[in-house]
């Protein structure tokens, strides 16, 4: 459903993504996983079209994102990390003005705004202003709003951030139920945990290249091989296991 072929990405001469390819299949929920600046954010941006890639080719149901864009946005709904809604709209012309970007109006939607509004636990902010809307529930709102148009891959860059415990397991269940339903999701995270908890296979992403791939189980058949856990094994293949002097600090 997600198809990247020897994706490039640079920002001027540094190389942020370096030849990714990858394929996500229908009811898949993939999660992609690495540090801070591991090029997460930079991979999803392009899936969703916001950004151009150097060079690669990206497929959405097998639509070509940079040859068809319009038709390639219309199947997918995609959550930024830093969700941004218009302070002075309410949340139900939020919706309204999201679907409207994708040609939607009428009595159908009124309802699906509702059940969506309903399913988020925001109905009774339905008439209210975004901007007296928590962190929490704009962040509700947006996933909403990603939503509204029925798109069959949800594109979501670190989606549990800032979310209560509530919230993050209304996500978790929605993300698992939209992929038992033939659905695709690509979520980024910098968690373990997250991964383990909900992902059917695991990208691991590091300075550009993913460097594994695979369900958990294989990931962490891989790990014990080496003696080591889950954790070790991603800290291994992100770079990040270096050998802190402790006690020289605490001691
Ligand atoms: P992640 O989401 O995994 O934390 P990003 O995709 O945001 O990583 O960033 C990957 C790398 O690209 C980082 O080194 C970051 O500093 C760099 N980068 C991201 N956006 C830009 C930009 N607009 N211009 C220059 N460098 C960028
Ligand atoms: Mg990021």
């Amino acid at each position: 459903m997600i198809r990247l072929d020897k994706v490039v990405k640079r920002y001027g001469s540094f190389e942020a993504v370096k030849g990714i390819d990858l394929e996500i299949r229908p009811g898949e929920l993939f999660g992609l996983l690495g540090p801070n600046g591991a090029g997460k954010t930079t991979t999803m941006r392009m899936i969703a079209g916001i950004l151009a890639p150097t060079s690669g080719k990206i497929e959405i149901g097998g639509i070509d994102v940079i040859r068809r864009p319009v038709l390639a946005k219309a199947t997918l709904g995609f959550i930024p990390d830093r969700p941004f809604v218009y302070d002075k709209l309410t949340g139900a012309e939020f919706l309204r003005f999201t679907a409207a970007l994708y040609g939607q109006d009428g009595d159908e939607l009124e309802h699906r705004i509702d059940d969506l509004l309903g399913l988020f636990e925001l109905s009774r902010w339905k008439n209210e202003l975004t901007e007296s809307y928590s962190h929490g529930m704009r962040q509700k709102l947006i996933i909403a709003s990603a939503l509204v148009h029925r798109p069959k891959v949800i594109v979501v860059d670190e989606p549990m951030v800032g979310l209560d415990p509530k919230a993050a397991r209304l996500l978790k269940d929605i993300f698992r139920r939209f992929v038992e339903k033939g659905g695709t999701v690509l979520m980024s995270t910098h968690t373990l945990e997250i991964v383990e908890d909900m992902c059917d296979r695991v990208g691991i992403i590091r300075q550009g290249e993913l460097v594994a791939c695979g369900t958990v189980d294989d990931l962490r058949r891989s790990a014990s091989d080496a003696n080591a856990g889950l954790e070790d094994l991603f800290l291994r293949l992100t770079g990040g296991h270096v050998q802190h002097d402790l006690d020289a600090v605490l001691g």
